[in-house]
């Protein structure tokens, strides 16, 4: 018996809700694991995924693995997916009404990976789900709320691939391994603490875990975690303003 998401990247793969359809050679619909506490959110598909069918398997896939590695998570430990679902010829910016079209397949598999953090990969996927023109180098060093979620936007791979080293201050490689150990701590906070053993804590509360912090209605990754790891992201906001200046990223 196929799972919802199964049924859904199913009838996600006959897609053609928008022109994209005539010129993929495949539907690149997300990989990874179905439950996965973490989901990554790209662009769109490249050459190497159109032809493989699955997001994230070129030089931009290989950085995000190695990152994933940094911080002891393999790729089958995340979900993968991107904003749009068929490559757009010569890679194009994808559309307006192509985003408009395929958003529908996005918030399905948000609620049925269901997972504790979003990461955005690049200034098209955080504008996107964020719903703002704020460019990623504003954007990122900050967590904000997502569908009761904890969104946390970072650089694209490529960006990182693609940077010249002859620039002033943090390199877009550097601040995504910056971000990613930001991101290793919102997803150790939003595990539940392991349970005590026999005789731990005072009478009575064997078991239990520590008082739940305040949190954002809605929210499962508490507020006030975005708010701790904000503050020290904006050491290298100036230079990360730079960097995406020079790479046209805003
Ligand atoms: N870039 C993306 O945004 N997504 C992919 O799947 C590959 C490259």
């Amino acid at each position: 018996m196929p799972t919802e998401l199964e049924q859904v990247a199913a009838e996600a793969a006959t897609c053609t809700r928008c022109r994209l359809h005539q010129g993929r050679t495949q539907v690149v619909f997300g990989d990874g694991d179905p439950d996965a506490d973490l989901m990554f959110v790209g662009e769109a598909p490249g050459f190497h995924e159109d032809k493989q069918g699955k997001p994230f398997v070129g030089p931009s896939g290989q950085l995000l693995n190695r990152l994933l590695a940094g911080i002891g998570l393999r790729r089958e430990d995340v979900y993968i997916c991107n904003v749009i679902k068929s490559r757009p010829p010569g890679n194009r910016d994808p559309q307006p009404d192509e985003i408009a079209a395929c958003r529908g397949w996005l918030d399905a598999q948000v609620r049925l990976v269901d997972p504790k953090v979003v990461v955005t990969l690049g200034n098209f996927a955080a504008r996107t789900l964020l719903e703002t023109t704020t460019g990623i180098s504003r954007l990122r060093g900050h967590t904000y709320p997502f569908q009761g979620r904890v969104l946390l936007p970072t650089f694209h791979p490529a960006a990182a691939l693609h940077a010249t080293s002859s620039r002033v201050g943090p390199s877009p490689l550097q601040g995504m391994e910056d971000d990613f150990q930001v991101l290793a701590k919102l997803l150790a906070e939003s595990r539940p603490a392991p349970a005590a053993g026999p005789g731990a804590g005072p009478p009575g509360t064997a078991g239990q875990g520590p008082e739940p912090r305040p949190s954002t209605p809605g929210a499962r990754v508490p507020a006030s975690l975005a708010a701790q790891h904000a503050r020290p992201r904006r050491r290298y906001l100036a230079g990360a303003l730079e960097d995406a200046e020079q790479l046209g990223l805003f």
